[in-house]
């Protein structure tokens, strides 16, 4: 199973990071702390603004 990596942009500090789609793990923001990514089981729930999807190769 395949997915995407996002970059997401923190809501709080404009933090640019790389988060995977489908993340099994919560992901934070690593200057703030802010929630980014949860997991849901399949693709993850993206808190905050995706500005570019990397597509997996
Ligand atoms: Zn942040």
């Amino acid at each position: 199973m395949t997915g995407n990596f996002v970059t997401v942009a923190c809501p709080d500090c404009e933090n640019e990071q790389v988060v995977f789609e489908k993340a099994a793990t919560a992901v934070a923001c690593e200057v703030c702390g802010h929630a980014l990514a949860r997991p849901t089981g399949g693709k993850a729930d993206i808190e905050g603004e995706v500005t570019e999807t990397v597509q997996a190769r």
